[in-house]
């Protein structure tokens, strides 16, 4: 490709909105261009070839794995969101609209319900499954606060799969299929990335893995150990069991005037007891799905923190939000003084794991300025939960070694359904037995356009982006520092033509411009190589460089295709 003949409209202005450096990057240099700031983008002619590139490295790995591509209509029929109860429930993201004839309909953020509408009228039989059928495509979110550009855009490119089985043995094998594919889908990218286990909510254990590309500016904390593999994302993150070698107050149970102690803080000076031993006790107010709510108490030790999606998961809530000394009133609870032990009927509480079997606490007595001390949950039968949210520095249950905390951008997620969408939508199979069955399902995401954004997080300097292998949007540039002087311009036609043959995709600058602009350009587009065709032709001399630490290289012009041969 010619430089002069392709629509790159690169500049030096940072857009106003942006602050990462993959939005700031990808605007600058002409690859995609912001609609109406909304997190809408067109893709420009480079932008293109990059997602392309990624695109088509997604696609040769799953159709390797075995999955096949299919194309759903974008635009989905509100009625199979209906059926699966998804059109009430999902919020404000989902973009719904009518027709003229009145008839509801929504963009797909994701497309569940139309990958099973697809599967049930067409899979009859176990002789047919399994089956796992993938699509690249558009999907819609209203997201609230679109940012960062092509990492949370509202309209943006997905794969999106989904696996159908006769039994759940069989999902899972497909499952660990396609987190073995993704891993390979991701290095073939040149990414550095961590497999995450992520919070499944009613599933638990393993049952949901996302695909953290490790970046500074990631939105999602992870825990990762340096001992193992072992990685999550904090509201799944566990840890090996905590104990603690502070003195334990030893004390017979008793009520303890304590007061101004209503924070643990306040509590372990007065006692000069170690946090480990004093119970916190957090009041939430619990949001269900059938519109009831109620307060629920979350004790865990004062030493640690209460991790809120895993305390929402605990009570089976839609949500958990903060509660008024009032609303504690009303329900008989006395905040700063709260204790799991003593406690109104109609209060629920949740203990954490860490505090069964445990001695020697001291908690609220639900009474102004009271503790209990010498509190014992030996023998006690209670609700317990793991609750807590695993801190830095805190011992791998896996390996024993400190976990510490990275950011990550979440790029994959890979989810172990079960029957939750064939059973509401009937998509059932005849087992061996001629039994009908809802389909065991997985499903499988990919954020294809957000994976650029995370390649040049990953991979940028003060200067501009620096395109892994894979998805870079030219192999090599040539760039002819003076298009006037015809010895130049011989050699790069040359040049390009020769490597172009060999296969290579080239980006040949032959623009009128100042040198200076040119290697601007290069610097800010990224392409992992270059040869540069300057003034010591002379002296039969190109230079090689390499953008990735912008390494320069004299060469002869008689080994300049071996060199290129050699490195790119
Ligand atoms: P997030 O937590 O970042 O909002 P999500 O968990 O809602 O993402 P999924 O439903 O798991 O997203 O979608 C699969 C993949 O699609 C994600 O792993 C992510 O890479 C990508 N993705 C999700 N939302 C967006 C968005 N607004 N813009 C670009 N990519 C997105
Ligand atoms: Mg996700």
């Amino acid at each position: 490709m010619r430089f002069s003949r392709l629509l790159v409209p690169t500049t030096k202005e940072t857009p106003n909105d942006a602050t990462l450096a993959s939005h700031i990057y990808l605007i600058r240099g002409g690859f995609i261009q912001s609609v109406g700031g909304s997190g809408l983008y067109n893709f420009l002619p480079l932008g293109k070839k990059v997602l392309d590139r990624v695109r088509e490295v997604v696609k040769d790995e799953l159709d390797k794995a075995g999955c096949q591509e299919v194309s759903l209509s974008f635009v989905t029929p509100a009625s199979l969101w209906q059926e699966s109860g998804r059109f009430e429930k999902y919020g404000k993201e989902l973009l719904r609209f009518k027709d003229r004839k009145n008839n509801d309909f929504i963009l797909g953020p994701t497309h569940e319900e139309m990958m099973v509408n697809l599967v049930r009228q067409t899979v009859k039989s176990y002789k047919q499954l399994p089956l796992n059928l993938y699509q690249i495509n558009l999907k819609f979110r209203d997201e609230i606060r679109p940012r960062f550009g092509l990492m949370r855009g509202r309209e943006f490119l997905m794969k999106d799969g989904y696996s159908f089985h006769a039994t759940t043995e069989d999902m899972q094998r497909e499952f660990t299929l396609m987190e073995e594919t993704y891993k390979k889908i991701f290095r073939r990218l040149g990414l550095e990335f961590r497999v995450v286990e992520a919070d499944s909510g009613a599933i638990g254990g393993s049952g949901s893995k996302e695909f953290m590309v490790l970046a500074d500016s990631g939105e999602d904390t992870i825990v990762v150990c340096d001992g193992c593999d072992y990685g999550a994302n904090i509201e799944a993150a566990v840890r090996k069991e905590k104990v603690s070698e502070a003195e334990a107050p030893e004390a017979v149970f008793s009520k303890f005037h304590t007061p101004d102690t209503t924070t643990i803080e306040a509590l372990s000076d007065f006692f000069k007891v170690d946090p480990y031993y004093l119970v916190k006790t957090v009041a939430k107010r619990a949001l269900y799905a059938d519109g009831k709510s109620e307060v629920v108490l979350f004790a865990l030790r004062g030493s640690d923190e209460l991790q809120e999606v895993k305390a929402c998961n605990a009570v089976d809530a839609n949500d958990l939000v903060d509660i008024s000394e009032e609303e504690l009133a009303e329900v008989g609870l006395v905040a700063g003084y709260m204790g799991p032990t003593v406690l109104p009927e109609s209060v629920r509480v949740v203990f954490d794991n860490n505090l069964k079997e445990a001695s020697s606490m001291i908690c609220g007595a639900n009474e102004k300025d009271y503790h209990l001390v010498g509190n014992s949950f030996k023998g006690v039968e209670a609700d317990y939960h793991d609750l807590v949210a695993v801190q830095e520095g805190d011992l791998c249950a896996c390996c024993g070694k400190p976990l510490r905390y990275t950011k990550g951008i979440e790029a994959g997620h890979i989810f172990q359904l079960g029957t939750q969408y064939s059973e509401p939508l009937g998509a059932t199979f005849l087992d061996e037995n001629g039994k009908a069955q809802p389909m065991v399902m997985g499903t499988y995401g990919i954020g294809v356009s957000r994976l650029l954004a995370a390649i040049i997080e990953q991979n940028h300097d003060d200067k501009g982006c620096i395109w892994t292998k894979e998805s870079a949007p030219f192999d090599l540039e040539i760039i002819i520092s003076n298009i006037k002087d015809e010895e130049q311009m011989a050699l790069g036609e040359k040049l390009y033509a020769s490597l172009k043959s060999q296969g290579l995709d080239v980006l040949l600058d032959d623009r009128k411009d100042r040198f200076g602009a040119k290697i601007k350009d290069y610097e800010l587009l990224g392409v992992p190589y270059a040869v540069v065709i300057g003034k010591k032709l002379k002296d039969r001399l190109v230079e090689f460089v390499t953008r990735d630490g912008l390494e320069k290289e004299e060469t002869s012009v008689d080994t300049i295709l071996d060199v290129v041969r050699q490195k790119v």
